[in-house]
């Protein structure tokens, strides 16, 4: 018998990426299953990443120096306070090993992010997921609930990753009253420029007076560079610290670094492409609720399709008309289809699509 893989690690599900979808009847087909930006990186920012390029025989800067400062500046939050990695995903990966062990439990909503069990159980800890409410959100009161005197952390998604709805701000607010300060709240707001509600939690505020909550972001969904891989965590300084001496070395690359700090720069014209999907997102929620669906508030760049037992034939219908989408199928009641918001063609195709869907 070989080397023994950690019984932790032996029975993970493995991350299952979205795939690209075949050619629809009209000869094109397009992406909505990862919850992609649609538009391509703006000229200064690929010119930045090129540039950045000529210095590929250099490790990256592994303080992140000028990014670091760059960020800060932006968020006007100290430097000490910043982590990074090699998106948030690997964040919140170099997280939950510097706090968690064996023994310890880190509370989630269920159904959200798929990555978050697998961070969980790679350290050792005990995943405890908790059923989403009604809306397909959150239920804050029996997150609350499951807390332990082993709880460790507890992941809060807003909004939520798969099914869309956002937090409201005084009710996290009172949810980290009510958990002891020796529980990490990691708010993953990943889609957090997409948020139109304005009563949807401001986490920056909230970390700014708890310093036991930490918020994650990702530079991967609004500024449209999930192919160079960057995330980051605001957090008190010692939450940070402890992220940085848990992270791989030389996380983010060159490009990775020149292309967020000309990013940063190019914010206003970044920000008005999110506004365009943010219009693209309310016209697939008002196709698809005048075509029957019944959509929980969409408050990323994606919307939730509750189909049931009908997902995957769901999926399959999408596919054949050249539009892959995110099905999630466990024969529960949480089965449903995500789809990304994506370029106004895709989403005709979406609206088109699913008005002939079989209910
Ligand atoms: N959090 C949530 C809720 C997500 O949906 C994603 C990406 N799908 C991530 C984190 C990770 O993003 P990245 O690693 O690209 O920064």
């Amino acid at each position: 018998m070989g080397p023994m893989v950690r019984a932790a690690v032996a029975g993970l599900p493995v991350y299952r990426p979205g795939r690209p979808a075949p050619l629809g009847p009209g000869g094109v087909s397009y992406k909505l299953s990862s919850n992609e930006n649609p538009f391509p990186p703006l000229p200064g920012v690929i010119e930045a990443a090129e540039i950045a390029c000529a210095q590929l025989n250099r490790y990256p800067d592994m303080g992140n120096v000028a990014m670091t400062e760059a960020l800060s500046a932006k968020l006007a939050v100290a430097e000490d306070r910043l982590a990074f990695g090699t998106g948030s995903v690997a964040v919140l990966y170099h997280l939950l090993q510097a706090f968690c062990e064996r023994g310890d439990e880190v509370v989630y909503a269920w159904r959200s992010f798929e990555a978050y069990p697998i961070a969980v159980q790679l350290t050792g800890a005990t995943p405890v997921p908790v059923p989403l409410g009604p809306g397909w959100t959150h239920d804050l009161d029996a997150l609350r609930a499951a807390v332990t005197p082993a709880t460790k952390a507890v992941l809060l998604c807003t909004p939520n990753n798969p099914t869309g709805p956002a937090l409201r701000h005084d009710d996290v607010l009172a949810f980290v009253a009510a958990v002891p300060d020796r529980v990490l709240v990691v708010i993953d707001e990943a889609y957090a420029e997409f948020v139109t509600d304005p009563a949807a939690v401001r986490p920056m505020e909230i970390t700014a007076g708890h310093d036991n909550v930490v918020l994650l972001r990702t530079f991967s969904k609004a500024y449209g560079l999930a192919g160079l891989r960057v995330g980051f965590c605001v957090a008190a300084a010692p939450i940070a610290r402890a992220v940085r001496a848990a992270a791989l070395p030389f996380g983010v690359s060159v490009p990775a670094q020149a292309a967020v700090i000309a990013s940063l720069a190019a914010e206003e014209a970044l920000f008005e492409r999110v506004g365009q999907i943010v219009a693209e997102r309310e016209r697939m929620v008002a196709g698809l609720s005048s075509a029957g669906f019944d959509i929980p508030a969409a408050e990323g760049n994606f919307v939730w399709l509750a189909a049931g037992p009908r997902t995957q034939s769901y999926a399959d219908t999408f596919a054949a008309a050249g539009v892959m989408v995110r099905p999630y199928v466990s024969g529960d009641r949480w089965d449903g289809l995500r789809i990304t918001v994506g370029e106004p063609e895709a989403n005709d195709l979406v609206l088109l699509t699913a008005a002939d869907l079989e209910r």
